[in-house]
């Protein structure tokens, strides 16, 4: 008789964007005239750009031929592309990272997923309070985090390191040594990020207590701070102790496309045994869940033209981001993040929970946002705004939020 493995009825209710889009599907049935406007997910709105549709179209077209048609992609990705990533991505960022350490994948979502595989049952997770929800739901799935309180909302062991406006959204090195840390830098939810000097002093305390840095960058791209690091391999010693994760998802519209990749050095390894050989065996090897067509339109981001392209939609959403951050100071909102990242992380008002807020907002402007306590308990008391939207919603979410 086959048996289930039982974690996964440990994760407690329905994922966040599930309860949501309950909420909303709701309330629009109940109120049908009402035109609903959603800052909430983190999806992009934007078309793929010209330079990277083109290449979608030659890459199409070379499948039609036998001379130029591909089948099962190299185990690590193309050559062309983990070249193109390791020069554009990495030296020119002065970061020593060589393209047979890169591993193209579909994205970053996998592969913060999977990633966890490699290291054993026993190792104690740190993760920053709030997050991205995966890295906690997969270390429950795989059996790592212990007990749920659901009156804390917290895992027995798991340990959160709280980001608040009390510590400027900088996470503490935490009372008990961790094995595996996820940094996520920018933050998902709260928009913020770390200098270099803080980062060295995580990536030092790492190789001092031996533990690894899962370091998730997929918003690298909206950094527009001189002192904040694009990559964690900035900083000296980052190769023995740090896996970097990336996507194409939230710098080039990719959400639907699928691309990322996951650096790991050779330098880090368990003893003799190198992480970079265990990853090497991950689910997907060989098929490498990136077609070849897709990893041609992630080669195209880093030619001249598609560069000047995506810096302009990274621009587009950061300018959303200004005038959601902007209005809400104007509406008397205390409010976070949006200058390194497409997130806006506000204080509720008068004391409302998150979810509070969110019935608020949805019922008196018709908006829909992330409760904070969605992405850990420290996020209760705070709400996400995210700058994905086109810039005419993003502009008329304002006035009602102005005129609440
Ligand atoms: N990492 C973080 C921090 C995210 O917020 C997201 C998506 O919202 C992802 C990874 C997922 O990226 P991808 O679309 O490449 O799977």
């Amino acid at each position: 008789m086959f048996k289930i493995n039982d974690n996964y009825l440990k994760l407690p209710g329905s994922y966040l964007f599930s309860n949501i889009a309950k909420k909303v599907d709701a309330y629009s049935k109940a109120h049908p005239d009402k035109e609903i406007i959603r800052l909430g997910i983190g999806d992009v709105t934007q078309p793929l750009a010209p330079k990277i549709i083109e290449t979608l179209h030659e890459a199409v077209d070379e499948m039609a031929h036998a001379e130029t048609f591909h089948g099962y992609a190299p185990d690590l990705g193309y050559a062309f592309l983990r070249d193109t990533i390791a020069k554009n991505d990495y030296k020119d960022r002065g970061c020593d990272i060589s393209a047979d350490e890169i591993f193209v994948s579909d994205g970053a979502k996998c592969d913060s997923g999977n990633i966890q595989e490699i290291f054993s049952v026993d190792n104690k997770i740190a993760v920053c309070d709030p997050v991205y929800p995966v890295y906690v739901d997969t270390n429950v799935m795989a059996g790592r985090t212990g007990t749920y309180d659901p009156v804390t909302e917290t895992w027995s062991d798991v340990i959160y390191m709280p980001c608040t406006a009390e510590n400027n959204f900088i996470p503490e090195f935490p009372k008990e040594a961790p094995d595996l840390i996820y940094l996520c830098i920018p933050n998902n939810p709260t928009g913020t990020t770390i200098t270099k000097s803080q980062l060295q002093e995580w990536v030092d305390y790492a190789n001092r207590i031996g533990a690894v840095i899962i370091y998730d960058a997929a918003y690298e791209a909206y950094i527009s701070e001189d002192d904040v690091p694009h990559s964690i391999y900035e900083c000296e010693g980052a190769r023995t102790c740090a896996i970097e994760l990336r996507s194409f998802s939230k710098n080039a519209g990719f959400t639907g496309t699928r691309l990322g990749f996951t650096v790991v050095p050779k330098d880090l390894k368990a003893g003799d045994v190198s992480l970079h050989a265990l990853w090497a065996r991950r689910h997907g090897t060989k098929y490498n869940g990136a077609p070849y067509i897709i990893q041609k339109a992630g080669w195209a981001c880093y030619t001249e033209e598609g560069k000047a392209q995506l810096k302009e939609q990274v621009a587009y959403y950061m300018n959303n981001a200004k005038t959601i951050k902007e209005g809400l100071k104007d509406a008397g909102f205390t409010v976070f993040g949006g200058v390194n990242a497409p997130y806006i992380w506000l204080k509720t008002p008068d004391k409302m929970t998150s979810w509070e807020f969110f019935d608020y907002l949805l019922d008196k402007a018709n908006v829909v946002g992330t409760p904070g306590s969605g992405f850990g308990p420290s996020g209760e008391g705070y709400f996400r705004l995210t700058a994905f939207g086109s810039h005419e919603n993003t502009l008329r979410a304002m006035e009602r939020i102005k005129n609440l």
